[in-house]
């Protein structure tokens, strides 16, 4: 849409007046004025003023293929005027709907054949939730109903979404979690593993999964839920005693492991999906983001055959006005046909990825930095008040916030979670732009180390 310019001078005061913005102190952020993002262009922004950012964090970890590509808006066009709309309900599909499933269950392991669609990554928690749930009782278990997340994990922002993540701050609005959830520790040896080395603390944290289902017990236990590598916690990539640990842990007890895939999904980690980067197959696992690179919203639970074969074999009573949208559809299938012809998975693993890790883990030679952890395309950097000791700041919030402001002053957009960096670019980013986003980044960190030490 190209808005007048006498409405977009006042759009601020508009925004201020009537929008509330989610995961946002309004008053603080209407105090501050809002940033207003008008155009995109491979890897960049541009804000109504002109500005031009690269976004190092492509959207919202979504971005993969990058912004402006003209192929999905022109199959999007077309998908609309033949049929905007129809539904999955009563015995039918529309084309693009089924062809999408094909085309997602293609690139899963051999395991892994069905997709039940949602608009958003949250939906696809409550999705995989309630389809836990029917599986066992339809097994003749049913008391096996309650779940096991991380604490620091985040899967969405509905309910179930809310309650199965581990963020504090969000269970103290609303009484979370609900009943039936519960939370074990997550692996970020570099904050929580003391004198451990990262592969002892990974097994203990992955142990703790063992101590809960035993306090809960085993009868009792639908699934386990976590994110590959953790994302909106701070990228925490876990050592790698952690994963093979969960995966006998969920064999041995009988539990269902869920992976969310919402951010590993779709080449993030430099395969197609994070759990095959940790070699292991969940039995469900919810994807998003990265499914459309953002540009429709569309979401989904890949379903493993062992759990396929009982939601198929029962009515599921579940399912969403747009589970399977055409027109998004058609966008995740363009988005998934630039993935596969332009080799963006390869590029991120043999080319890109290497190449990010490098200029990444170079800014471990700063006197701020204390981690630079990186798989992919996905990096999280520990900023530190000394190093060596693995001493924190005593304000984590703010000293993110003051790196991450200054990023944006020169033009890169990145997040902060605490006191760790947090990188996710499109898939496209060419080497030069690393550079870019790791020279202004230390540029920022000089001003950080002088400004706060
Ligand atoms: N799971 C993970 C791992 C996520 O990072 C997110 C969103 N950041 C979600 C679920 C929720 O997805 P959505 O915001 O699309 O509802």
């Amino acid at each position: 849409m190209t808005t007048p310019n006498a409405v977009l001078s006042n759009l601020g005061a508009i925004d201020a007046a009537h929008h509330i913005h989610p995961f946002s102190d309004m008053k603080k952020l209407n105090a501050a004025g809002t940033r207003i993002i008008q155009r995109g262009e491979g890897s960049h922004i541009f804000d109504n003023h002109g500005k031009k950012y690269l976004d190092a964090f492509a959207g919202l970890w979504c971005v993969n293929i990058g912004y402006g590509r003209r192929e999905i808006a022109d199959a999007v066009f077309a998908q609309m005027n033949e049929l905007p709309y129809y539904n999955c309900f009563f015995g039918t599909t529309t084309p693009p709907t089924t062809l999408l499933a094909e085309k997602i269950v293609a690139h899963a392991g051999p395991n892994i054949n069905h997709v039940f669609f949602t608009n958003s990554g949250s939906e696809a928690t409550d999705t995989w939730f309630r389809m836990a749930r029917v599986y066992w009782a339809h097994l003749g278990k049913p008391t096996k109903t309650m779940v096991i997340g991380r604490r620091n994990g985040y899967h969405g922002s509905t309910v179930a979404g809310a309650s199965l993540g581990g963020m504090k701050y969000m269970h103290e609005q609303g009484a979370l979690p609900i009943e039936g959830i519960h939370h074990i520790g997550q692996p970020y040896w570099y904050a929580e593993g003391g004198d451990l080395t990262p592969a002892e603390f990974g097994l203990k944290v992955a142990r703790e999964l063992e101590a809960k289902i035993d306090e809960l017990g085993e009868d009792n236990v639908a699934a386990f839920v976590a994110e590959p590598i953790q994302g909106a916690g701070g990228v925490i990539v876990p050592p790698e005693t952690y994963w093979p640990e969960i995966k006998r842990i969920c064999a041995a007890r009988n539990i269902l492991l869920v992976a969310d895939e919402v951010i590993c999904g779709f080449g993030r980690t430099g395969s197609w999906f994070g759990h095959q980067h940790f070699g292991f197959e969940p039995d469900l696992a919810p994807v998003a983001k990265g499914l459309s690179s953002g540009y429709l919203p569309v979401g989904g639970v890949l379903v493993s055959d062992r759990v396929a074969k009982v939601i198929t074999s029962t009515d599921f009573n579940h399912g969403y006005t747009y589970s399977g949208h055409p027109v998004c559809a058609v966008a995740a299938i363009e988005n998934l046909r630039i993935l596969e012809e332009e080799k963006l998975v390869e590029r991120v693993r043999d080319d890109i990825g290497p190449y990010f890790a490098k200029s990444w883990s170079s800014l471990l030679d700063h006197d701020m930095i204390g981690e630079a952890q990186s798989v992919g395309l996905m990096g999280g950097l520990q900023m530190a008040f000394d190093k060596k000791t693995r001493q924190r700041f005593e304000k984590p919030d703010d000293v993110g916030t003051w790196v991450r402001n200054k990023c944006i002053e020169a033009g890169l957009i990145m997040r902060a979670t605490g006191d760790r960096m947090l990188a996710s670019p499109p898939l496209i980013i060419t080497h030069e732009e690393v550079d870019f986003m790791t020279s202004t980044l230390r540029t920022a960190l000089d001003a950080a180390w002088k400004e706060l030490k």
